[in-house]
């Protein structure tokens, strides 16, 4: 499914003109990728509604990299989805400022309640009390008080024989005779939203009079998280979302849908199992994540900044009449050069990540030089028609340039099927007529 959005923005990334029907058909395609990405439905439907309206009006069309232009309004239009950064927590004027942790079982409670005392204490020089009010859950107390003794941190609990209720009025009462400004009540969850659970749930809200309920949820459970989000909000009332888990590789499509439909804010992510694998929640990073196209944005800023657009005008004539030559090859090296070094670009580029983890950038900003070393020792008969160059030529080439004949065999052969591309991909682009699809 990341397959999928990436090919349309592949596609439409280039374009120079866009039309209406370009713009309705690459909705097509980000609908479908919404909607495979988890995000419900009806959110993808006024979503869609929302770019058209932007995406079809003079915004984009007047702009001189049309495509780009939508890419950039739907990546907008995803992060004002997702509503503008919450990571606040509530002050009560009152200490302590009570947090009720509620969810699904397995979402992660637990592990977040501990997370946040960590945060609250590190940034925020609080004093929390962890409070185990989860008796259901075998172990679920220990898990809690192990969390404590990681971090330090008093864990208060009762047993699993007092009610929820009990721990909570208590656990208040201790929290203000020894001075803790924060109480994190850690609650049970099922494996499904159910009555008894909210009905439990909602007299531990009554007790303890919360300043906070954070609904955590297991991104991972995509278009279900959603769901829950929905029944906890309507017994509850939620006042943000923590979600965690989305250290995996989910893609956090139910981020969108979550806020969408609940209208409550995502504050926290969860981005493993330590206690310090926390974050507040970025609108806009999320929003790469869902398009699955790395800090996208940032690089077509900093193309369009550093590329010239009558340059940029020029070299795309030429493509099309196939008069590309090594000199304008040469042009494009540079120009990629002076948008700043590799590997910050190659870190925007999406799938380039996964390069990033093998460290070898370096080399790839040292190839650029070699290329170069090698362009520049072309004669400019050769630069412009390449297959001028025979065996003796490529051997003079090398010796100039002082590279290796193979490097020198290779950049031609790179050459000549760049070539080929770009002329399978004009040719598309003219078999395509004046509708002007992307199929
Ligand atoms: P609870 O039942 O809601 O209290 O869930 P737990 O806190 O016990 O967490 C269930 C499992 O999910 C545990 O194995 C946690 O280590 C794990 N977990 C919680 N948050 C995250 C997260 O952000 N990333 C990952 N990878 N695992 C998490
Ligand atoms: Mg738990």
């Amino acid at each position: 499914l990341a397959d999928r959005l990436q090919n349309t923005i592949q596609k439409i990334r280039g374009k120079g003109k866009v039309s209406e029907q370009d713009v309705k058909e690459m909705m097509r395609e980000v609908r479908l990728a919404l909607l495979e990405a988890d995000v419900n439905f009806k959110v993808v439907k006024d979503f869609v509604k929302r770019v058209n309206e932007r995406a079809v009006g003079q915004e984009v069309m007047k702009s001189l990299t049309p495509g780009q232009q939508v890419i950039k309004v739907v990546k907008e239009e995803l992060t004002a989805l997702m509503g503008g950064e919450q990571s606040k927590i509530a002050v009560s004027s009152r200490p302590p400022t009570v947090i009720m942790m509620v969810g699904l079982q397995g979402a992660g409670k637990t592990t977040t309640t501990g997370k946040l005392a960590n945060l609250l204490r590190k940034k925020h020089n609080r004093k929390p009390l962890l409070v185990a009010a989860d008796i259901y859950r075998p172990a679920a107390i220990k898990q809690l008080e192990t969390l404590g003794k990681q971090l330090s941190m008093p864990v208060f609990s009762l047993g699993d024989q007092v009610s929820p209720v009990e721990i909570a009025k208590q656990a208040i009462q201790k929290a203000k005779d020894e001075h803790h400004d924060y109480v994190l009540i850690d609650t049970a969850g099922r494996l499904h939203v159910d009555e008894n659970l909210m009905d439990e749930l909602k007299q531990v809200k009554e007790i303890s009079n919360p300043d906070e309920i954070f609904l955590v949820v297991d991104a991972m459970t995509g278009q279900d998280a959603v769901n829950v989000a929905q029944s906890f909000n309507e017994q509850l009332g939620l006042t943000g979302v923590v979600l965690t888990k989305l250290d995996g590789d989910t893609r956090g499509g139910a981020a969108l849908s979550v806020k969408a439909v609940t209208n409550t804010p995502i504050k926290y992510i969860g981005m493993g199992e330590k206690l310090d694998a926390i974050e507040p929640f970025h609108p806009e990073r999320m929003a790469s994540r869902i398009l699955g196209m790395g800090d996208v944005l940032t690089l077509i800023e900093k193309a369009q900044s550093n590329v010239d657009e009558e340059k940029a005008k020029e070299l795309e004539q030429k493509l099309r009449t196939m008069n590309f030559t090594f000199d304008d090859f040469l042009e494009q090296l540079g120009q990629v050069r002076n948008m700043g070094p590799l590997d910050e670009i190659l870190g925007m580029i999406p799938g380039a990540n996964k390069m990033k983890g093998l460290k070898n950038v370096q080399v790839d900003e040292k190839q650029i030089g070699h290329v170069e070393a090698v362009i520049q020792s072309m004669t400019k008969a050769e630069k412009d028609n390449p297959d001028l160059i025979n065996a003796s030529r490529k051997k003079r080439i090398a010796k100039g340039s002082g590279r290796p004949i193979q490097e020198v065999n290779r950049l031609l052969k790179q050459f000549e099927e760049m070539k080929k591309m770009m002329k399978q991909m004009t040719s598309m682009q003219k078999g395509k007529g004046k509708k002007g699809g992307f199929k």
